[in-house]
Parts: structure tokens; sequence; C-alpha cells
């Protein structure tokens, strides 16, 4: 079910296709190469590929990798890998690397229309003599050079004569603009730094607001669309694109940007998460990036159905967190097998089943789902059980196991408690157990009832499995210096646990993913998970106290 709902920028480009103001539409996904995508991205990547979709027309991937400084093609690959993996295919991949000449050409057309100058200002100063939203800014007192001069200058800052900050290229419009994006904002910087594509081929670098609107022209993007903070940009957008004489017209749109609760979304404060060593790596679970959500365990389609439910507008919101929890849930639901794991092992010896006998028994892989089949699982005379589905002293309405009390092992038999093993610290190691051999599971049995149905694993067979459940990264209060940022940070993300799954999950491999009976979703972690051990980190828990 492709077609999503209507928002603003589908009316928008349906009434452009049909005033016949463009035969086709383009689109593009611009990410900077400085960091690895996150949920956000999520949301425009979906926008782009699904408009063109829709409307027939083109995608491209452009890399906006004008700051040679934060960029990296480890960045590249990585963003690469998780458009693909969301289940986009772009048409066109490009790097506004890929135009530096002919945005310097266009710099130059500029400086000799009078539109652009070079300035010797610090960027202090540059700042001081800006103006603010109620005082017009000053002129500064390089603006007025001649346009041989500029030229000069401008070769000259391209083949290196100039350190860092000595000079930049401004654009002339109007310093006394109530709009400060177009008092004379700068084009061009000096920065003497290996670019991960052009190497050292340049020294200088044009800045976001002027390169981004001449590569949309030169690709002929039709509908670039950002998000709300360049609403401001878009006089000087098209001010580029006007006096730069591109032929092609892109137009800019703006849309409200995804916030989602209790996540960070920016790749500056993820970076450092990262650097810190706060988290293990750009795709650790915890992390709200494409790839730390794909680790956890969320799949592409749960990713695309949740930004197709929040929408597009022009609106500022923040969506609930358990927004993402519910897709993935109902993505999973009739798709993931649904098997047993104990998360923390407490040993039930069965003291009336014969000893070195064992026997399979069925279990339904999906109870919602039935064409997923059954599979057999053995059970003998000792098995694991949780250790919180026992309690020496309980509370009343505790029906799980305690002394005397029987409760139903899923798929399996009823079993009673009949002994409590201590260790020499009074810490409960053992239990003691009967079983009922007439109680077996699909047999009919009506004799008496139970309350209480806990899960468990054969011992004998059991596959030692580690498991990882994740807390949000920060904790709710907000802060806005690095250092407050890192004191929100919540020490008790991660909780790891070692226990077992059935025998079967021997064959389990990264990324399969699982319902835990009464654990919640999990998937086999592709980095860790080794021929001795199985970690699962854990997606989603199975309820929610929420639905959209
Ligand atoms: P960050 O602030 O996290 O570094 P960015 O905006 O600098 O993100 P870019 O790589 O420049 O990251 O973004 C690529 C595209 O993704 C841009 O068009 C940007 O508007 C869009 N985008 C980034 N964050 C969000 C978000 N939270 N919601 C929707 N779109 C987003
Ligand atoms: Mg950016
Ligand atoms: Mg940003």
């Amino acid at each position: 079910n492709k077609a999503s709902s209507s928002n603003f920028i589908k009316n928008i480009v349906s009434d452009d296709l049909q005033s016949g103001k463009v035969a086709e539409i383009v689109t593009r996904f611009p990410p900077e190469p400085n960091g690895y995508l996150h949920i956000g991205h999520a949301k425009s990547i979906t926008l782009n590929f699904e408009l063109a979709d829709e409307f027939k027309g083109k995608t491209n991937l452009r890399f906006d990798d004008t700051n040679p400084v934060k960029e990296d093609t480890e960045y590249v690959e990585a963003i690469q890998e998780d458009v693909r993996w969301l289940g986009f295919e772009w048409d066109d991949l490009r790097f506004a690397s890929d135009y530096f000449e002919e945005m310097y050409q266009r710099a130059v057309l500029l400086i000799q229309k009078g539109k652009a100058y070079v300035d010797d200002l610090s960027a202090e100063q540059m700042r001081e003599m800006r103006g603010t939203l109620t005082q017009p800014g000053q002129n500064s007192p390089h603006r007025d050079r001649g346009v041989e001069e500029n030229l000069d200058l401008f070769a000259r800052m391209r083949a290196g004569e100039f350190k860092d900050g000595e000079r930049v290229l401004r654009a002339k419009i109007d310093m006394a603009s109530p709009n400060i994006n177009l008092r004379d904002p700068a084009l061009y910087r000096i920065a003497h730094a290996h670019h991960h594509r052009t190497g050292n081929a340049w020294c200088i670098y044009p800045m976001y607001d002027y390169a981004h609107p001449i590569g949309d022209a030169i690709e002929g993007v039709t509908h670039s669309i950002c998000t709300l903070e360049f609403e401001d940009h878009r006089p000087l957008y098209d001010w580029v694109i006007e006096e730069c004489e591109m032929a092609d017209k892109p137009h800019q749109y703006e849309f409200a940007r995804l916030n989602v609760t209790n996540t960070i979304m920016s790749k500056r404060y993820l970076k450092m998460l990262v650097d810190k060593g706060v988290v293990e790596s750009w795709d650790d679970p915890r992390m709200p990036t494409i790839s730390g959500l794909r680790r956890k365990g969320f799949t592409p389609e749960a990713l695309r159905a949740f930004c197709r439910e929040i929408g597009v507008s022009r609106a500022y919101s923040v969506v609930d967190e358990r927004m993402l929890e519910f897709f993935i849930r109902e993505d999973l639901k009739l798709k993931a097998p649904r098997t047993m794991a104990v998360l923390q092992p407490l040993k039930v010896v069965i003291t009336n089943y014969p000893e070195g006998q064992s026997e399979l028994l069925d279990a339904e892989n999906n109870a919602e789902n039935e064409a997923m089949g059954i599979r057999q699982i053995p059970f003998s005379r000792e098995i694991y059980i949780e250790q919180d589905d026992f309690m020496e002293n309980p509370p009343s309405k505790y029906f799980r196991l305690f002394p005397g009390n029987e409760v139903r092992l899923k798929n399996a038999y009823f079993i009673k408690c009949e002994e409590v093993v201590k260790d020499a610290n009074g810490n409960v190691v053992e239990l003691r157990c009967t079983y009922d051999p007439e109680t077996k599971s699909g047999s009919g049995f009506t004799g008496r009832k139970v309350k209480g149905t806990i899960h468990w694993v054969d011992a004998s067979q059991a596959v030692p499995a580690e498991f990882r459940l994740f807390e949000p990264l920060l904790l709710d209060e907000e802060g806005d210096s690095d250092k407050e940022f890192l004191d929100r940070i919540n020490p008790e993300s991660l909780t790891t646990l070692q226990g077992f799954v059935e025998p079967n999950m021997k064959e389990a491999k990264g990324q399969d993913k699982f319902q835990f009976f009464r654990h919640g979703y999990f998937n086999v972690d592709p980095k860790h998970t080794s021929p001795e051990l199985v970690v699962f980190n854990r997606v989603v828990s199975l309820k929610s106290s929420f639905d959209p």
C-alpha cells in the first residue's frame, strides 16, 4: 500500500504537473557526509523518494560535501547503505564536489556582474557589522572594490595565497535587508583541508547557501525539499539561481522536521556519543540512527510506515517514540516466529521425570499466523525457567510458581513446586518439581485448571544466549550546552543478561527476528553473535499503552 495520504507538497507537485510548469518532477535527498543518517533523515528520504515514485519522476542522492573537515568516505558509504536498506534506489548518485569548478565559474560571473566581492574582514568583524533583527547592518569597507581587484583576489584565494579566514567571497545584496540572510552572505571560504573526493585540489569551498541551489539547478531538480529552518534562506536560494543565470529554476519547499520524544536528532550530538565512547558505534542499537535502528531490529517496512503515518506538514510537532514502537510491533506481529527464551535462568528438576529420557513436544510458531507452522522442542528432567517466575513468599494474586503451587509450562505440562534448594547464602538456586503426564499441552486435559503459564527451555539442549535490553539513552531533562548534554546520558541505557534459548536457535543468523514469549521482539545482533553465543537485541517489549 504505497499510496500515502495527501500532503501540501504533493498538492504542489500535482498542480505543477497539471499546469505544465514542470514536465517531470525531480527531487533529491542531500545529506552531508559528516555522520550517519538518523530517523529524521528517514522522513526526508521517504518523502523525496515516494514523491518521485508516485509521480513517475526521479530522485537523486546528492552528497552535500562542501565542508571537507567534517566529511569522510565512511559516511558516504554508510549513507548509501541506509538509503538502500530503507528500500529506495536513486536515479543518479551525485556529489556537490562534482560541481566545484562550475560553482567557481558562476562565482566569477557574479563578480563580473558586480554581484559579489572579496572581503578581508574577519569572521568576527563581519558578525558585528551584520546588524540585528531591529538594526540594519553596515557595509564592509571592501564592499565597493572594483571588479578587476575582486577577480584577482578571488583567483588568489583559489591559488592558495591566503590563510584560512583571511578572505571570503561575499554576495553583494543588501546590508539593510530585513532578512539577515541577505546581508551580503558569504559564498566562499578558505579552508586548507583535504577533501575526501577532491583531495587538495581546492582550498576554497562554497557555502551551503551557494552550493545547494546550484547543485539543484545543475541536476534539474524541480522541487527542492528541505526543513523549515531554511525558510528564511529561500530568498537567497532564489537570488543565487537568478544571478548565477542557471538555466533550470528549481524551487525550494520547506516542511517541519521530525522530532521524537527522548531522541536526539542531530549528527553533532550523535557523533559526540560515538567519540566519547558512550555508545559502541554509530550503529549501536541505542542510537536513533537508521543503522542503529536496523541493528536493534527495526525493519524498513516499519520505518516507512511510521514516516507515512506522521505525515508532512509545516507545523512544529514532537512525535511520541511509542509510535515507532507501534509500527515495529505491527510489522513483526505476523512475521516473527514466537519462541521461548529464558533471560534470567533458574534451574528446575522434575523429580518424577525419568532420568536419561527426553521427548519432543509440538509448539506453534505463531499463534496468529498458522502458515508459520509448528516446531518441535525437547523436554526432559531438567529445564530452566525465569527467576522471577518463582517467589518463595508470594503476595496474593501471584499465579506463577511458589512452594506447593502448580503452573502450566507453555507447550508442555503442569508442574508443581515441591522443594526449594538454596545455596549457603540463602539464594534460591534450584527448584524441585513434579509434573503430571496427564496434563500434556494439546492433549485436551480438563481435569483441573491452573492460573499461571510460564515459559521454559530444556536445560540439556538449551543454547546459551545473551540478551541486551535498552532504555532511552538520554534522561528526560533538557539542556543545551555540551556539558549538560553529557550529563543527561542515562547510565542504565543498556542491561545485558545471560540466559538460554531453544535448541533450534543455534541456526539463527544476524538480523533474524523473534518474538520471545512474554519478553517481546528480539533481533539477532549481527556484530556480536558468534558460533559460541547468540546475542539478541530487544527491539521492543510486547505491550504498549499507546496506539496512534
Ligand atoms: P543534523 O542537524 O542532524 O546534522 P542535517 O540537517 O545537518 O542534520 P543533512 O545531512 O544536511 O543533515 O540533511 C539531509 C536532509 O535531511 C536535509 O534535507 C535535511 O533537511 C533533512 N533532515 C535532517 N534532519 C531532519 C529531520 N529531523 N526531519 C526531517 N528531515 C530532516
Ligand atoms: Mg547539515
Ligand atoms: Mg543541521
